[in-house]
């Protein structure tokens, strides 16, 4: 089989995500649908003997690199004595070990489990509402979120989601929450450093806190880094005024590490940047390494404390079927094993400052604004009049060997932590290639494309 016969019969019978299908069926310049034979460390080989260095980690889950010996070991030793078994009324070693874990890298405990990230947002923002209610303030259900904030696409996910492309569609079934100002730093006025933006947005959101404080459940937020809005970075001192205003106010504070968790931005988890912790945190993505789906929830004792009761309907009574999957959790624990061993948050600032400096062509393009890394997330804003920017960006990408996918005018990269010197120059002179040859079409006036899908 090649890659043609692949994509003829996936765009027969398979509806792709984020995707308006079309795009791929156009017979002028059509999106390439790549067949994916095998993976293997930062690499993707297709059916016809091509390879693409994987330069977003496949939406950002990927931390060791794929098929890791390590972890596809531990989930064939898992298949030998448990596949499954539901979460309600039974337990099992990979669920105890990982809840245990993820409490002492955390100091959250009472894992709760679900199979993606917008189920762990659905998951926070239940529980914050039913605690409420339990302590008796039933009013307080409203949630704020950040201008540019994405917490997940189903429903409720999407009420605090603040991406435009993402929710318009849906406006009439999702009950809104609010959206404080964003604090990402590029919003500097004259004079303001990223810490003076932080204070700002911080302000705003007080002032909306004391007026609504009392219908309001819970602020959610993405520490440190907004990723799908562009890679939006704010400094920390952001988390440490949400952690007084939440606390001030009587709100709990979400915070959604399913993109930033797990080494990502430099630290284990990005808020430990901020010296604070979290009401619920959410984790996914990263959590099993890029292998297998999960997500979890994590809490204080406090919150837990409200649903401990004689009364059944106190209880959080909600579920998935593959709550805890004991593959998952022993995926999980295989990354956790993994992010000790090679001690990677250490390792990682020597691989994030090497990576950094190989993107030094691209940092000093002169079309190139706003060069930006936390951790290991590097971005670019491009100066571009294409329209459709980050789909032309992306096929030259691939073109170059590539897997980067601009998010509108932002060029971003994310590699797995695993990424080698040779492979990171693989990496940077690609993405340069790729910026030169897409602003030539810029230049050479060809045709913007109707119907673009801008943000994947
Ligand atoms: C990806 C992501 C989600 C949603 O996770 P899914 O597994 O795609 O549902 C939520 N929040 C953040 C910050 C994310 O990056």
């Amino acid at each position: 089989m090649t890659n043609q016969d692949w994509r003829v019969r996936s765009l027969k019978a398979v509806w792709h995500p984020c995707t308006q299908m079309k795009l791929h069926a156009r017979d002028i310049e059509p999106q390439p649908l790549i067949p994916v034979a095998r993976a293997e460390g930062v690499w993707l080989h297709d059916f016809d003997g091509r390879r693409y260095l994987d330069g977003i980690s496949s939406w950002w889950v990927n931390l060791f690199g794929h098929n890791h010996p390590a972890i596809r070991e531990a989930l064939v030793q898992q298949l030998q004595s448990l596949d499954h078994v539901m979460l309600a009324g039974f337990t099992h070693a990979p669920v105890v070990e990982l809840s245990e874990r993820l409490s002492a890298l955390t100091g959250l405990g009472h894992a709760f489990y679900g199979s993606d990230g917008a189920s762990a947002t659905e998951i926070a923002l239940k529980m914050s509402a039913h605690h409420w209610r339990n302590a008796g303030r039933p009013g307080k259900n409203c949630f704020v979120g950040i201008a540019g904030g994405y917490h997940g696409e189903t429903v409720g996910a999407l009420a605090v989601t603040d991406i435009a492309l993402f929710r318009e569609a849906y406006a009439p079934l999702v009950r809104l929450g609010a959206t404080a100002p964003s604090p990402d730093a590029r919003g500097a006025l004259p004079g303001e450093d990223a810490a003076a933006v932080a204070e700002r947005a911080a302000a705003a959101l007080s002032e909306w806190l004391a007026a609504h404080h009392a219908q309001t459940a819970a602020v959610i937020a993405e520490p440190l880094v907004q990723c799908a809005t562009g890679m939006a970075m704010h400094h920390p001192v952001y988390l440490q005024r949400l952690r007084e205003l939440c606390d001030r106010y009587q709100v709990h504070l979400v915070l959604d590490e399913i993109a930033v968790g797990f080494g990502r931005t430099g630290s284990l988890f990005a808020h430990q940047q901020a010296g604070i912790l979290p009401d619920f945190l959410c984790l996914s993505k990263g959590l099993t390494g890029g292998t297998l789906p999960l997500s979890a929830v994590l809490t204080t004792d406090a919150v837990y404390a409200a649903f401990y009761d004689d009364e059944v309907a106190r209880g959080f009574l909600h579920s998935h079927s593959y709550t805890g999957n004991p593959l998952a959790c022993r995926a999980a624990l295989a990354t956790l094993d993994l992010i000790a061993s090679t001690d990677i948050v250490n390792a990682n600032q020597t691989t994030g400052a090497r990576l950094w400096a190989q993107f030094e062509g691209v940092t000093q393009h002169p079309r190139v604004s706003h060069a930006r890394r936390q951790g290991m997330i590097f971005a670019w804003d491009v100066a571009s009049s294409l329209p459709d920017f980050s789909r032309r960006y992306a096929r030259h990408a691939l073109a170059q060997g590539l897997v980067l996918r601009p998010i509108g005018h932002t060029l971003y990269a994310m590699p797995p932590y695993v990424i080698s010197e040779d492979e990171g120059r693989w990496l940077a002179d690609g993405a340069l290639k790729a910026l030169n040859a897409t602003l030539a079409e810029e230049t050479a006036g060809l045709p913007a494309q109707a119907g673009v899908l801008d943000g994947v």
